[in-house]
């Protein structure tokens, strides 16, 4: 949806040519996209940038997450055709649940150019240093956002952003969401920087920025060397030897290439790993994304994700299936390192999105203990757990969907954020009747996570937010998983054959 418009603004207030001394929109003439969400901040960044010449284009992105977003559109298309730039309206679908806000800025960027014009000022670029510390980020976050065409007003603090407003008769939208102190932006922006600036008697906002900018400028030194000393950074002998710090800039540098900046970075304990790749101590890694980094004649080499496991060649693991299990159980489907790999990725994965509010883990008995006992230590956030036990009527290697609670649950759920820790999920019937048991209970989101899901077996769709991986469709055990309570100890998840036994 576009709209062309009427005769821009000709007669600017009189504190224009100031502000737009310290702004970087690109020449006069030059075509802008501006993503405008119809606060103070962003509808300066459309009256500035139209001010400073450029052929301004707002777009407005509805996240449908508020009653009267229609309405918030309607101011960006009016200020817009009065300053006589073309308007457009993208609508995203962002479902409630935990990590909204790092959710809602996906769904937005992904229907943004890449290089639109946002609004940020100073005292987000403060806050942005502040939540990357917190966050324990390294050079680059602390460096926070690069002044430039798509961080114009970095230069202008918020109090010039509603004063531009006020004097250009702009009634702003306020986003209540702004107030949350669930997010970690607001507790810095309305609690933490106002303490700073207490503490350290004086305005740490241009302080906090300029420590950004002194930071970036070294970032650019350090990635030059990088560059220098390891010009190649799949080539594991030139990492092994480089100084500690280049190493790691190689690293991050060769897993983000810069035409792909969307990937996520890698975390520095993933980082750490490559290297240990790249030194010889080991063979392969896991890192973000499900990735895998291998090394091999002195290279290393990037496997995309796959969480299908291809079952093991038996000769080769034959020495991992213990001698008193051998007569019923083949070889690994899922061997004991896969699963240490993966489920440190889930916890991670976990960690990242439940950062803002820590989730309530329930674990359903017996199969998913050995499970859900590995998988809270690799979250990093206070969680409690809980447990519930289900027996499914069925013969013992079927399930018929029919399930029966033999230990309900001692925590309330009303308000919080859960996640299923499942052990396997096959034909899906036994986690339908779980999730309609456990909704009907008032939790704030339902999420599940599930180590395995066995290919082509679900008659019912699942909604599934984690898999550890998928298997193909056999019975297993192992790691959790039993036959007649046996064999919930083997490390690694295998075939079960009874046959085996026969002679
Ligand atoms: P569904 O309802 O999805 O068909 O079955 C789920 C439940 O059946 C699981 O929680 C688990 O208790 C059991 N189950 C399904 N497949 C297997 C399997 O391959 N091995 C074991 N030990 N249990 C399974």
């Amino acid at each position: 949806m576009s709209e062309g418009a009427p005769a821009a603004e000709r007669r600017w207030p009189e504190v224009v040519p100031s502000l737009l001394e310290r702004c970087s929109f690109p020449p006069p003439g030059h075509p802008l996209t501006c993503a405008v969400s119809g606060g103070p901040d962003s509808l300066a960044l459309l009256a500035l940038a139209v001010a400073a010449g450029c052929r301004v284009t707002a777009i407005h992105v509805d996240h449908g997450l508020r009653p009267g977003s229609a309405a918030e559109a309607e101011v960006v298309a009016a200020a817009a055709r009065r300053f006589g730039a073309r308007f457009e309206r993208r609508q995203v679908a962002v479902a409630p649940g935990p990590n909204l806000e790092a959710r809602a800025r996906a769904a937005r960027r992904s229907v943004l150019p890449a290089d639109v014009a946002t609004g940020h000022t100073m005292d987000d670029q403060a806050e942005t240093v502040l939540c990357n510390l917190l966050r324990g980020a390294g050079l680059d976050g602390l460096g926070a956002m690069a002044p430039g065409p798509r961080h114009p007003l970095l230069e202008l603090r918020r109090h010039e952003t509603e004063a531009l407003c006020a004097a250009l008769g702009l009634e702003p939208v306020r986003d209540p969401s702004n107030l949350d102190p669930r997010h970690l932006r607001n507790r810095v922006r309305h609690e933490l920087l106002p303490l700073c600036s207490e503490l350290a008697r004086r305005d740490v906002v241009p302080v906090l920025a300029r420590q950004a900018g002194l930071l970036r400028e070294e970032a650019q030194v350090l990635d030059q060397l990088a560059r220098a000393e390891v010009p190649d950074p799949s080539d594991a002998r030139a990492l092994a030897a480089a100084p500690l710090a280049l190493a790691r800039r190689a690293v991050r540098r060769w897993l983000v290439p810069d035409q792909a900046p969307e990937r996520h970075p890698p975390s520095s304990a993933a980082v750490a790993r490559v290297l240990e790749v790249a030194a010889g101590r080991r063979v392969a890694t896991e890192i973000e994304g499900g990735r895998q980094v291998r090394r091999s004649r002195g290279h290393l080499a990037v496997a995309e994700p796959s969480d299908k496991v291809r079952p093991v060649r038996t000769e080769r693991v034959a020495s991992s299936v213990p001698s008193w299990a051998q007569h019923e159980v083949g070889e690994p489907v899922v061997t004991a390192e896969a699963l240490a790999e993966r489920v440190i990725e889930l916890g991670a994965a976990i960690t990242a999105d439940y950062a803002q509010a820590p989730p309530l883990l329930v674990g359903v008995l017996k199969g998913a203990m050995i499970f859900m006992g590995d998988l809270i230590r690799a979250i990093d956030l206070p969680v409690d757990v809980d447990f519930m036990a289900v027996s499914s009527y069925g013969s013992a290697t079927r399930t018929s969907g029919v399930v029966r609670i033999v230990k309900d649950l001692d925590a309330d759920l009303a308000g919080r954020h859960v996640l299923v820790v499942e052990d396997i999920i096959d034909s899906g019937l036994t986690l339908n009747y779980l999730r309609r048991y456990l909704q009907a209970r008032g939790p704030e989101s339902l999420e599940v996570c599930a180590l395995l899901v066995k290919e082509g077996e679900q008659r019912v769709p699942l909604d599934l937010r984690y898999v550890g991986f998928r298997i193909p469709s056999a019975f297993v055990v192992g790691y959790g998983l039993d036959v007649d309570e046996r064999y919930r100890n083997l490390a690694s998840v295998h075939r079960y054959r009874p046959s085996l036994a026969e002679p």
